[in-house]
């Protein structure tokens, strides 16, 4: 028998709002492809440390308990669900406890090494994958097929999460939204292991004067080009 083929992986990073997760799950919708959200992962850890009484700033602690914890997803649901232990925690993984926990646990190495096995194995298992974060392209898939990097303008970012949550009915002020981005660009941008890069000869897309309509259109035609070129067929 012959190996299996190695699998096909889409990238997409960018900072917080870039709209990036919208744009996944509509690339890999129009493709027939899974998607993986690894900021979902994130913020799963953070919300383990939260409930067994971890210190989440502190990497060999959140580490050892995400050992013995099993984060993975729901892959009957679109897009789909995290799951901690078995148990959904979609919602849980949205609060803002849980996205300050996730902002604490991500810079340690120890975090981030069980993290990304995960994903490489996620990768294994479907093999043909839009994965989005902020180090997918230049860290965890160097080789993926196309390594997308989507940013926008910290001012748009933040107005299209104030729309985001008052849709959800959360009234929030644009001035502090923007200064959480502006806090979360930092760190990630400033961590020493797996930090915001913008990957090494990827495709970037400044998605500040588009809508999702034409941001999916520009990434869905970019790989089906690189497809094409590849002789890469949809379904492994
Ligand atoms: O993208 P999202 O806001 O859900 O990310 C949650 C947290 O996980 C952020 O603090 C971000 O820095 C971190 N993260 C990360 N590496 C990734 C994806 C997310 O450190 N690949």
């Amino acid at each position: 028998m012959s190996p299996a083929a190695p699998s096909v992986v889409v990238t997409i990073d960018g900072p917080a709002g870039s709209g990036k997760s919208s744009a996944a799950e509509a690339l890999a919708g129009r493709l027939g492809w899974q998607v993986l959200d690894t900021g979902a992962m994130y913020r799963a850890a953070g919300v383990l440390a939260l409930e067994r009484g971890v210190d989440p700033s502190n990497g060999p602690a959140v580490a050892a308990v995400l050992r013995q914890s099993v984060i993975d997803f729901d892959w009957s649901s679109s897009p789909p669900e995290i799951r901690l232990d078995g148990r959904p925690i979609g919602e849980a993984i949205r609060s803002p406890a849980a996205t300050a926990a996730a902002s604490a646990v991500a810079p340690h190495p120890e975090v981030r090494a069980c993290l990304v096995e995960s994903q490489r194995r996620i990768a294994a298992e479907h093999p043909r994958l839009v994965s989005e974060g902020r180090d997918q392209g230049s860290l965890v898939f160097p080789d993926a097929l196309v390594r997308f990097y989507l940013d926008a303008p910290v001012e748009e970012r933040a107005r299209r999460r104030v729309r985001q949550w008052e849709a959800e009915g959360r009234i929030v002020e644009l001035a502090d939204v923007e200064q959480a981005i502006r806090e979360r660009d930092r760190l990630d941008e400033h961590r020493e292991v797996g930090p915001l890069r913008r990957p090494e000869a990827g495709v970037e897309l400044e998605t500040g004067s588009l809508d999702l309509e034409q941001v999916v259109d520009r990434l869905e035609s970019t790989v089906r080009e690189a497809m094409a070129e590849h002789r890469i067929v949809a379904e492994a």
